[in-house]
């Protein structure tokens, strides 16, 4: 020990020492303090007062508290910021211990560890992700504290580490390697640049490496799921346990096995696509723009939870999907069920949640309040399913094996002990109910026999020394005394002592007063120590019950989903999709769920597509500005992506062959935002979907060229829609205000023109938002430019300009007077870029000549932008 320092600040070294990375939240009576650089990063952080402790001495520190009810708020901002923040408790009664009382880090929390529901969004898990680096695949394992549940998988590289990360969005990702992966891999440093280049806003530790008795030690307690795992999945689960376990020491962590996670099982939904579909998160950040904020009915917040999971991890096996979808047709058939079902599930609450709490001894009294409501909820709810008199619906909602555990001998045990509604500290009585307890009431009835006999005490006081005024009060700091005012304190009894003068009076204790006041705090505190003990014998009987709890949520979960599903298949009229093996995507009057939900109510105009791989699978759909191409590329993608979750559809009809991966990318003037140039990031994404795009993908691209000179990106265009059909050849929807683009379609067999109506009437363009096939003849540019509030002159001038380029006139010879500028040379030779070429000079005859040589499909998509490059150089 540091001979200068107290032996308070000698325990604070010690916790310090032991956790060196964490703010440390130090108990000191009813307040948390944080010393040093702690301190001063808190005080910074939260908006605290910044004092010292032991001013002016030398072992002065800097010092910054805050009040341990209040805690809570603080540590989840510092939380929110990415910190660790550890909790160093008394372990004693202050009042009890002689000497110095002892302190331990109880607790240490990270933003991937938090299991507060104040601090948790019911709606989505929160994730702790392990990465580990192997040295031919690398191993990722998720672990949500707050739900007990631990996935572990191995995928083949970075690429699909990103791409899980994208889906879980955890907040917190260890990094770990194991030396040999190391070459093979790629470095830590490697991987943590390329979760930073994903935007990934997790906070990123790297991690020790783990020696394979770690692991096996870490993973002891699991069993069978750890044994089936292949060695880089479990690395990263031990990883995360043995991180959970450090963070919760004397604690048993509520994680009994690894759950099943098969990322190859799964349609691949990538940061980017997720983003452009507007999936979980809206670009205006609304969640009723996204997909999951259309789809959500559900009533519970494991139903919720269940469901955005789903959403972003579609399915790739028919199988499983039709049972998914067979649970949604139950009860979208039996409306009933439904209806009387819904309510039950809303106030079964969040059953999983409560029962981890329980686990790891955090439950308070309300939590166990809200575990009986939802259990006997839960069991209300089994009853309404077990009503109905359908074997094949029972059999199909998986309850027609064996009776499912309600917990119900928890349940009545729960109703029996506790008060109707318990309070949140168990510190201010009233846990259990009366008559649950015979020593709890005996002694709740000595505090209140107490509180009277003080009211009885205070009349014989007053009768024996006739004053009035007098009045017998307690505070905390004194106890009990007796106050008399200033004017009568001189006919206090000598037997009196004096114990504190105040403003109004005096204030005293008498050996009468001392005696009752002595039992009614013995009285007091036997309660307190009763309520506590049976609390915590309480809170460990529902943690046993854990698992049992969350076996029941996970179905309830399940069912709620289905249901949730149904509701909103039935309210907006969606049909069960057919999900195949096949080779189309085929929809009838398919809509957008997003934007007809936001479209004023039978405004949308519904849409067919129809992909074959065998036949037509590469659509060009034209169409002006504003006419709906975005808004019908995107349906169709979300439509894929649906089905595959195992939900109804927007659509009449629909028949999706299995997709593997949604690839999508859009015009770059809608990524602005972004700060990167814009026209690098739309090619780094083209890129990458061209890379990883395979025969059985979706691929929308809208507007893809939009970022550069009207020139390259038509080129770009152009080559991008040939390289998706010839050379991936999958199901692809590409939009594209190129006109010149739709006469590929004349050369290839699997692409065909498309595009969405527009009418002109006088001069005003009207968007009928119809899909029709063929290119669509014209842009109506100008049209659009009119109803965009262009100058009338501009306006007039330009319908002059189009007339001459249509009519292969001279734009130049002017048809209005004034101004002497004519257009952008350009926008005729645009017109010509792959009519026959008339050049004219030998650069311009070289560049052609390359230009028919090259390979289109050899050329990697960077190459083709330096080959641009090179012909532009020449010209
Ligand atoms: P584009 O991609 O052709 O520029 P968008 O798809 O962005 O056009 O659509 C523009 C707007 O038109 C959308 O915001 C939407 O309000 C409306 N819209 C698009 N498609 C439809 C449709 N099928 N029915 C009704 N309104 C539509």
């Amino acid at each position: 020990m540091d001979a200068r320092k107290t032996p308070v600040m000698a325990q604070h070294a010690a916790a310090k020492q032991a956790y060196p990375d964490a703010v440390l939240f130090f108990r000191l009576g009813d307040f948390y303090e944080m010393f040093g650089d702690d301190a001063v990063l808190s005080a910074r952080l939260l908006d605290l007062t910044l004092t010292s402790r032991n001013k002016g001495k030398p072992d002065e520190i800097p010092m910054a508290g805050v009040p341990h009810h209040a805690a809570h708020g603080y540590i989840a901002k510092l939380l929110e910021l990415g910190h660790k923040v550890a909790i160093c408790e008394q372990m004693a009664d202050p009042s009890k211990v002689k000497g110095i009382v002892p302190r331990e880090v109880v607790r240490v929390i990270t933003p991937g560890l938090v299991t507060d529901a104040d601090q948790l969004d019911g709606s989505s898990n929160n994730w702790l992700a392990s990465v580990d680096l192997g040295p031919c695949a690398v191993g990722v394992a998720l672990l949500d504290l707050s739900t007990g549940e631990l996935l572990a998988a191995e995928v083949p590289n970075l690429a699909a580490v990103l791409s899980e990360i994208a889906r879980a969005l955890p907040r917190e990702v260890l990094l770990g390697a194991s030396s040999a992966g190391a070459e093979t891999q790629g470095s830590l440093a490697d991987a943590e640049a390329a979760l930073r280049a994903a935007q990934c806003r997790a906070a990123l530790r790297t991690d020790a490496e783990l020696a394979d008795d770690d692991v096996a030690a870490a993973l002891a307690g699991l069993a069978d799921s750890a044994e089936a795992l292949a060695v880089p999945a479990r690395r990263a689960a031990a990883r995360v346990l043995r991180f959970a376990a450090a963070c919760n020491p004397s604690k048993e962590l509520p994680v009994r096995r690894i759950g099943r996670w098969d990322p190859a099982g799964v349609l691949v939904l990538d940061s980017v696509a997720q983003a452009h579909l507007e999936l979980v998160t809206s670009n205006s950040g609304s969640r009723a723009a996204t997909l999951l904020g259309v789809i959500d009915a559900t009533q519970t917040p494991m139903g919720a939870r269940l469901l955005r999971r789903r959403l972003l991890a579609p399915l790739t096996s028919v199988e499983r999907i039709r049972r998914r979808l067979d649970q949604v047709e139950l009860f979208v058939v039996h409306s009933r069920v439904r209806q009387e079902l819904a309510p039950r599930f809303a106030e079964v609450g969040d059953l999983e949640r409560l029962s981890v709490r329980a686990a790891l001894g955090e439950a308070t009294p309300r939590d166990l309040g809200a575990l009986r409501d939802g259990l006997s909820a839960a069991a209300r709810a089994l009853a309404v399913l077990y009503a109905i008199d359908d074997a094949d619906l029972r059999e199909t909602l998986g309850l027609s094996k064996g009776g499912i555990d309600a917990v119900s001998d928890l349940a009545f045990e729960l109703e029996r002990a506790l008060a109707p509604r318990p309070p949140v500290q168990p510190r201010e009585g009233g846990v259990f109910r009366k008559g649950f307890d015979l020593e709890l009431d005996e002694c709740d009835e000595l505090r209140r026999a107490g509180a009277e006999r003080m009211v009885e005490l205070e009349a014989r006081l007053k009768q024996e020394t006739g004053i009035g005024t007098l009045k017998v009060r307690y505070t905390r700091v004194f106890g009990w005394y007796v106050e008399v005012s200033r004017g009568q304190a001189e006919r206090a009894p000598e037997s009196w002592r004096r114990k504190q003068t105040v403003a109004s009076g005096e204030r005293y204790t008498t050996p009468d007063l001392d005696d009752l006041a002595f039992k009614i705090e013995h009285a007091e505190e036997r309660h307190r120590e009763r309520e506590l003990s049976l609390l915590r014998e309480l809170v460990a009987r529902a943690g046993q019950a854990s698992e049992r709890i969350r076996a029941l949520a996970a179905r309830l979960a399940r069912w709620d989903v289905a249901l949730g599903l149904a509701d909103v298949a039935h309210r907006y009229d969606y049909c069960r999709p057919s999900v195949d093996t096949s080779d189309v995507v085929h929809i009838e009057d398919g809509r957008h769920p997003v934007v007809e939900r936001l479209a004023a109510a039978g405004r949308f105009v519904p849409n067919d597509v129809d992909l074959d791989l065998n036949g037509e699978r590469l659509w060009l759909v034209t169409g002006p500005n504003m006419a709906g191409k975005s808004t019908f590329l995107r349906q169709v993608a979300l439509s894929v992506i649906l089905s595959q979750m195992g939900s109804y559809v927007p659509a009449r009809a629909a028949r999706i062959g299995l997709v593997d991966r949604v690839l999508s990318r859009v015009g770059a003037s809608d990524n602005l935002a972004r700060g990167e140039s814009t026209f690098m990031v739309e090619m780094r994404e083209t890129a990458e979907i061209l890379r990883s795009a395979s025969r059985r993908s979706l691929v929308i691209l809208d507007e893809i060229g939009r970022g550069t000179s009207t020139f390259d990106g038509l080129a770009i265009a152009w080559a991008v829609a040939e390289y998706l059909d010839e050379a991936i050849g999958c199901r692809a929807l590409f939009a594209t205000h190129y006109h010149e683009l739709t006469t590929l379609a004349d050369a290839s067999a699997h692409a065909a023109n498309h595009s969405v109506s527009a009418r002109e009437l006088e001069q005003d363009v009207v968007f009928l938002h119809r899909l029709v096939k063929g290119a669509s003849s014209r842009s109506y540019g100008i049209a659009v430019a009119k109803l965009a509030g262009l100058p009338e002159s501009v306006l007039a001038r330009a319908r002059a300009v189009l007339q001459s380029l249509e009519a292969g006139q001279d734009v130049s010879e002017r048809k209005t007077p004034k101004r002497k500028t004519a257009p952008d040379a350009r926008a005729d030779s645009q017109l010509d870029l792959f009519a026959p070429a008339v050049s004219t000079s030998k650069a311009e005859r070289d560049v052609l000549t390359t230009l028919r040589e090259v390979d289109v499909n050899r050329l990697t998509p960077l190459e083709s932008l330096e080959l641009l490059a090179r012909l532009k150089q020449r010209l």
